[in-house]
């Protein structure tokens, strides 16, 4: 299934629901969901009004798939190996999520959504203890560092990025000055800033 290229914001009011998509336009008045609650259309009002079971563990399943920006096959593989793993099945599948080479670079206030984070990784700009990792879906483990090449730390995407107050998780640590990252650990779920009921994502895969 090819990769959604439509308006951001309409996903967003698809969802009823801030996923943060758009970066510093987000936390603004401009946000379209600020301006205008609710799904696009009348239609999909009266529909979303007569949501089954099925259909609210479907839509928690597509929130936390569009906020990562993940095709639905790439999200059942992530669901797959977190099925296999000892633990709580929904944390483990946040924490693969997060672990994403896009997803930290984003956290880290280097780009303003996953979106551009993902485009500065495939265009080669991010290295990963040192050496250059084009690959967004990469996993990073505790103790990796995470940079950006000297020339594309003058990108303007990347200089306006860092103007932004971002809170860093606690996970996480980042020198604003040198652009020099670490994971220090696997985020717990508390630390995953993420409100989506992953239990419900489990059940209807357990289904
Ligand atoms: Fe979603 Fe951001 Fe658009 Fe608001 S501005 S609707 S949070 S993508």
């Amino acid at each position: 299934m090819a990769r959604y290229t439509g308006p951001s914001c309409r996903i967003c009011r698809r969802e009823s629901k801030k996923l943060f998509l758009k970066g510093e336009r987000c936390s603004t008045d401009k946000c379209a969901l600020t301006r205008r609650e609710g799904p696009p259309g009348e239609v999909a009002k009266r529909r979303r009004a007569k949501e089954s079971g099925y259909a609210i563990h479907l839509r928690e399943k597509q929130k936390l798939k569009r906020m990562y920006g993940l095709l639905e096959n790439q999200f059942k593989n992530y669901l797959k190996i977190a099925e296999r793993k000892k633990g709580v099945t929904g944390e483990i599948l946040l924490q693969l999520l997060e672990r994403r080479l896009d997803n930290i670079v984003y956290r880290l206030g280097v780009a303003p959504s996953r979106k551009s984070a993902r485009q500065l990784v495939s265009h080669g700009h991010v290295l990963v203890n040192g050496k250059k990792v084009n690959i967004p879906s990469y996993l990073v483990n505790v103790g990796d560092t995470i940079t950006l090449k000297e020339k594309s730390k003058k990108l303007a995407l990347v200089e306006n990025a860092l103007k932004e107050e971002r809170e860093i998780p606690k996970w996480l640590s980042f020198d604003k000055k040198s652009l020099y990252g670490k994971v220090l650990a696997i985020p717990k779920r508390e630390d995953i800033p993420v409100d989506i009921k992953e239990e419900l994502i489990v059940e209807l895969y357990s289904k």
